[in-house]
């Protein structure tokens, strides 16, 4: 398995990805057009919610399916308690109803266990804010079913609005493709190891363009079958561009 710890931040190779991590977020940013408006102002549990039903989903049919949830059921309580097979038929817009119905019940039930008591509703995710973004992460990441693109996306789409990076397969695949990460790294272990490249003082928005820049560089011009390396603006410095461009030299 790869390691997920970040290199020391002395190490030679470190500073260099540092370094190509600030150069494509230049480039990307001003390719695309940041900053970026954010497209969601939920509150946390309800981003936690909508975070979950986006797995392996086309995003308009995750918002299909998370409207259809909140016409359906008036609260994250109705929702918790109706019978699954109820919630299930809610979530027909999105891939998996079947998995995702169960697993959004679980987490509902954990939230309200943590609150203290499981019968009451589960508790506004408000407080996550108060916390240092590792501990709310941790906190968020201990929940079965939540994972770091999962925590990262409820506190920084949500109205929390806190500076924790989601790395999603587009961004994972270009920053592959760039070297800041290893070939062999997958797309959870990556969170860390990124979010060590980037200053630790960038804000919400820094971070979200950085990662909006990268998603969007996946969808427009880094394709996963033949990526569009004679126009990219990052070919100078990509490793698999130049190979990519000319092979064998
Ligand atoms: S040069 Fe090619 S492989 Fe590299 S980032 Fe650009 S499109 Fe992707």
């Amino acid at each position: 398995m790869p390691s997920s710890r970040p290199a020391p931040a002395d190490a030679p190779d470190f500073v260099a990805r540092q370094a190509l991590a600030l150069l494509a977020h230049q480039r990307l940013c001003a390719e695309y057009g940041a900053p970026f408006l954010f497209f969601s102002d939920k509150d946390p549990l309800s981003e936690l919610i909508s975070a979950l039903l986006s797995h392996r989903t086309k995003n308009a049919d995750s918002h299909r399916a998370f409207q259809q949830l909140r016409a359906t059921f008036p609260t994250w309580e109705d929702v918790r308690d109706a019978p699954t097979i109820d919630v299930q038929r809610a979530l027909s817009a999105c891939t998996w109803p079947e998995q995702k119905a169960p697993r959004i019940q679980e987490v509902l039930r954990e939230i309200s266990r943590r609150c203290g008591d499981e019968n009451l509703p589960p508790c506004s995710l408000d407080f996550l804010a108060e916390r240092p973004i590792a501990e709310a992460r941790a906190w968020l990441e201990s929940i079965s079913g939540v994972g770091p693109k999962t925590s990262a996306a409820t506190l920084l789409f949500s109205k929390l609005r806190l500076p924790a990076m989601p790395v999603d397969s587009h961004h994972h695949r270009v920053a592959q493709r760039l070297g800041l990460i290893g070939p062999k790294v997958g797309e959870g272990p990556a969170h860390a190891l990124l979010a060590a490249l980037l200053p630790p003082d960038w804000t919400a928005q820094q971070v979200y363009d950085h990662h909006e820049a990268l998603m969007y560089h996946g969808q427009k011009c880094c394709y996963y079958h033949r990526p569009a390396c004679q126009r990219c603006v990052m070919l100078d410095v990509c490793p698999v561009g130049q190979a990519t461009v000319h092979p064998g030299s």
